[in-house]
Formats: structure tokens, C-alpha cells, sequence
């Protein structure tokens, strides 16, 4: 059921790098509670696209609105603080500090002008027990394996409240039952009414989380297809432009 005004809604988006654009009018709009999936070649700009939304990047033209209203000057932690949190190919997370380190970087608990350690501590515990992640709160992040840094993304995402969650290829370096794992927990998001866009090229992946793709080739953005109109030939001739048939 997709509701009548989005969660974030971004229109005729250009970005250039030099001469070169890398999105060229892009349209893309996600709901609350639907898992909206990024689809297309190398190179068709779904990175690019998902580090304007999460304020990595400033697009050139086009509007992007948050909640109806209109997104300007932003930084990561400003999209952050908006509800808008992106688990990224290259973590954005500290290797040195902890989990619970990381978990508060930028919105640290104080108590009496201090650092509240132990509250921190405290949540950190919570809400890895709530998630399910078996994670020690005190471990130093650069000795986590891919998947347990990814759970510590998650985990910092929840904890700010986050509306919307982007996922960049995150099955990439996972085993198949980590991936698994990862495809409950964001089944469960979308059930709690959080927006999720999810970038893959995986087919599987589309057939058991997709809501809705939406096909980009060449900086364009070819089609947006619902789930019951989203076929496996469909998506190939979206993605390449060619038919089915040619390969
Ligand atoms: P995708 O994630 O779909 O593979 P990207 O968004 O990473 O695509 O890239 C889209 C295009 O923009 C590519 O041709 C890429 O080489 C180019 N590009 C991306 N980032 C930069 C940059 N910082 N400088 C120059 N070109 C870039
Ligand atoms: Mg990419």
C-alpha cells in the first residue's frame, strides 16, 4: 500500500562531475514502510544518487524534499539528525573505537559534564539485544568481521531514530546465512514503517525484498516498476536497454 505523500521525494536531480554528468534528471521517490530497490549497470549512478540523498553530496538542479519539505546545504550528520541514515560500501564507522563508541559518535550521552559511559554502555546493550546482534558493546570495531560492522551501522541507525535507511550492495561481502539474517531484519523495518532504499543487481535479492525498483542506465531513470510488474526480462531490458532475447 503506498501512501499518498512520500518520505522523500527527489525531482529532475542533475549532478556533474567536471564535464561529465553522472545523473542527468533523476526522479525518485520513497514511501514509508516499502523497501524501494536502486537497479542498474555499473555505472548507471545509484551510488551517486543515494550519497545526494543522504547528504554526501550536493545535487546541481532538481529538488529533493524530506517529510514535503525542501532539502538544502546539507551534510551527513544534518540528513542524519532528519531521519535519513545510509549503511555505505565504505563504513563510516571509527576502527579504533568501540561498538558503543560508535554507536553514540556525534550524540554522546552527558551526565554532570562528563561522558555517561555507562548509560551508553547501557543502550548500546539494549539495542543489540533488541535487534538480535551478537555483539560485545567494548570491542574495537577495526576486529569485527564485515557483517558484525554492518550490524554496527544498523544498530547507530536505529538508535538515531532513523526514517529511512539506505543500503548500498550490502550483501556483497556477507555468507548466505548472514544475508539472510540481514533480509529478516529489514523485512521487520518496513513492517515498523521505516522507508528502506536498497541498492542491488542481485535478482534474488529484488524477487524476496522489493516493493518496488526503480531502473536507472546512464544517469537516466527508465522505469519505476511496482512488485507486480517487476519481471526478471523486464528488469534486464530496463537495465541495458536491450531485449531479453540478445543475451
Ligand atoms: P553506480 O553506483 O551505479 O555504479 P556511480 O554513481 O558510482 O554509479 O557512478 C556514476 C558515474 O559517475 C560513473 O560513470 C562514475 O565513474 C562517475 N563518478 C562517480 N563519482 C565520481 C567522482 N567523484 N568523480 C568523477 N566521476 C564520478
Ligand atoms: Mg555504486
Amino acid at each position: 500500500p503506498v501512501s499518498p505523500s512520500p518520505i522523500l521525494s527527489m525531482r529532475a536531480i542533475v549532478k556533474r562531475f567536471g564535464a561529465f554528468a553522472a545523473l542527468s534528471g533523476v526522479d525518485f521517490d520513497l514511501e514509508a514502510g516499502e523497501v524501494h530497490v536502486l537497479f542498474g549497470e555499473n555505472g548507471a549512478g545509484k551510488s551517486t544518487l543515494i550519497q545526494i540523498m543522504a547528504g554526501v553530496l550536493q545535487a546541481d538542479e532538481g529538488e529533493y524534499q524530506l517529510l514535503s519539505k525542501t532539502v538544502e546545504g546539507v551534510t551527513p550528520a544534518r540528513m542524519q539528525h532528519a531521519g535519513i541514515s545510509a549503511v555505505f560500501q565504505e563504513f563510516s564507522l571509527i576502527p579504533e573505537m568501540t561498538v558503543t563508541e560508535n554507536i553514540f559518535l556525534g550524540r554522546e550521552l552527558m551526565r554532570f559534564g562528563r561522558l555517561d559511559k555507562a548509560a551508553m554502555r547501557k543502550a548500546t546493550v539494549a539495542i543489540l539485544a533488541k535487534l538480535g546482534f551478537p555483539l560485545d558493546p567494548d570491542t574495537r570495531i577495526v576486529t569485527l568481521r564485515r557483517a558484525h560492522m554492518q550490524m554496527v551501522e544498523i544498530a547507530k541507525a536505529l538508535l538515531h531514530d532513523a526514517k529511512v535507511i539506505i543500503f548500498d550492495e550490502p550483501t556483497a561481502s556477507l555468507a548466505d546465512q548472514e544475508a539472510a539474517a540481514l533480509f529478516d531484519l529489514i523485512g521487520s523495518l518496513r513492517d515498523r514503517g521505516l522507508g528502506i532504499v536498497y541498492i542491488t543487481h542481485r535478482m534474488a535479492e529484488i524477487d524476496r525484498l522489493a516493493d518496488r525498483v526503480t531502473v536507472l542506465r546512464d544517469g537516466n531513470n527508465i522505469c519505476t516498476l511496482a512488485r507486480e510488474d517487476i519481471t526478471h526480462s523486464t528488469l534486464v531490458k530496463s537495465m541495458t536497454g536491450r531485449s531479453f532475447e540478445s543475451f
